[in-house]
């Protein structure tokens, strides 16, 4: 909690609970281990964690980073909150974001920008940008993020810890604010993998209250971890590789440092083709958008949220919205509206899922090949708070590297593999099949 205080200056957090509160759990899991209780405690016990402002808390607000959310109380908890608490961790407060987890740098924010805690000038990437600074600043020991389309995995690499999407369907999205329901889930960032080893156990199973968990079993992702890759088979997509496409040489030396590193361990390098990675910025913005547009209809100040007073109901809808939402959800409103709209759908919509179909296709084509694909996280490292604020497009164009697996639903992480010369993280990131979380932590141990 002093740090949290002494850490002010990044803004990752939007609200820590009450330190009374917090200081009365810590001492009774101090009191069951004096008696000898600690086989009793819970895999997580006492462990100070922090969590993405989008996931429903009991405790305190649930913002989401939106003035719209600004006073939303959620009358239960999330189910990956009560999994975490059931394991015994402590919660401590509630991360900063982008606004309702559009953007990629934290900016968006109603409270305003995150710092990253490598150079307060710059982003931490976002949305989940206050779970990757509060873990990268010490503020907490390990965090939850949620990743649409790379917000988990964005930050980690900008902020040097490690950042894990699991495979769709993995975690309960019960009590997390939809963003695009049919990309979102919810992940670990912590400092090392075997944390996020950990973190998964908690945070994974099948849910009834999500029906599109999954009820496949858990494993010990610890077991996982330690094998080595001896005979590994890495893929690297040649789409990903050409540093033509905007990826900083820095970028492209710690990534191939972090290959080097798997290498000279006793994998073997595998290149592969991902046909069609030139369409998933498209086809992502039009599936996220119009997920967006409809998840979003529920805020109109009648149900929760900002109510603007007005004569008749149509003006208060309008009013409210038109002042709860900041400029880039307003934005991802108007085109998912649009591409939903009568007539466009077949054309917008439609397409894209066909697309998306031949993405994961591309996917399933590469595993027959390799246990797992690398690639960069992110073009660049962190760049500066405010470059490219009047520039959404370059800002999603940004997004190619971690955006297909969302389409694709498969697991990915990000895994710190060295720093730029100006001492900016970069991580590597690590793509598994379906399920195979096991497989992309045991690489990941290996490079860290
Ligand atoms: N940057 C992407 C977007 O703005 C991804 C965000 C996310 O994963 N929540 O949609």
């Amino acid at each position: 909690l002093d740090a949290i205080e002494a850490g002010a200056e990044y803004n990752a957090y939007i609200s820590v609970f009450e330190r009374d509160a917090l200081l009365q759990k810590a001492r009774e899991v101090d009191a069951a281990r004096a008696a000898g209780k600690s086989a009793e405690l819970g895999l997580l016990a006492g462990v100070p964690i922090a969590v993405k402002d989008n996931i429903c808390t009991r405790v305190g607000k649930t913002t989401s980073g939106s003035k719209m959310l600004a006073n939303f109380e959620s009358p239960y908890d999330a189910t990956v909150i009560q999994k975490l608490e059931a394991a015994g961790a402590i919660i401590v407060g509630k991360t900063n974001m982008d606004e309702l987890s559009m953007g990629s740098s934290s900016e968006t924010s109603y409270f305003g920008a995150v710092r990253n805690p490598h150079d307060i000038e710059r982003v931490a990437g976002g949305s989940s940008g206050g779970s990757a600074a509060a873990v990268a600043a010490n503020l907490c020991l390990a965090s939850l993020g949620t990743d649409t389309g790379g917000s988990i995995r964005q930050p980690a690499s900008h902020c040097g810890v490690v950042g894990v999407k699991p495979t769709y369907g993995r975690v309960s999205r019960y009590g997390v604010v939809a963003y695009a329901s049919s990309l979102d889930q919810v992940g670990p960032m912590t400092r090392s993998v075997a944390d996020a080893a950990l973190m998964l156990e908690v945070l994974c199973g099948e849910d009834p209250l999500d029906a599109t968990s999954s009820a496949r079993e858990v494993p010990r992702f610890r077991d996982a971890l330690g094998k080595g890759v001896k005979g590994l088979k890495i893929g690297i997509p040649k789409e990903y590789q050409s540093g033509e496409e905007g990826v900083d040489p820095q970028v492209l030396s710690r990534v191939r440092e972090g290959i080097d590193r798997l290498v000279a361990a006793g994998a073997e390098v595998v290149p592969v083709t991902l046909p069609h990675t030139e369409y998933a910025i498209a086809t992502y913005y039009l599936v996220a958008a119009a997920e967006a547009s409809s998840n979003l209809a529920r805020l109109d100040g009648a149900r929760y949220g900002l109510r603007v007073e007005a004569d008749n109901l149509s003006d208060m809808y309008n009013k409210s919205r038109a002042e709860g939402f900041g400029d880039e959800v307003t934005r991802r409103i108007i085109l998912g509206t649009y591409v939903l709209s009568s007539g466009f759908y077949g054309q917008y919509y439609g397409k894209a899922q066909q697309v998306r179909t031949r993405i994961q296709r591309d996917f399933d084509a590469a595993f027959e090949e390799v246990d797992v694909l690398v690639a960069p996280v992110a073009p660049t490292a962190a760049f500066r708070i405010g470059e490219k604020s009047d520039d959404p497009l370059t800002m999603y164009l940004a997004d190619i590297f971690t955006i297909s697996a969302n389409l694709a639903g498969i697991p990915a992480m990000s895994v710190p593999c060295g720093k730029t010369d100006e001492g900016l993280p970069v991580g590597l990131q690590i793509l598994a099949p379906a399920f195979d979380e096991e497989m992309m932590l045991r690489v990941a141990a290996e490079v860290e």
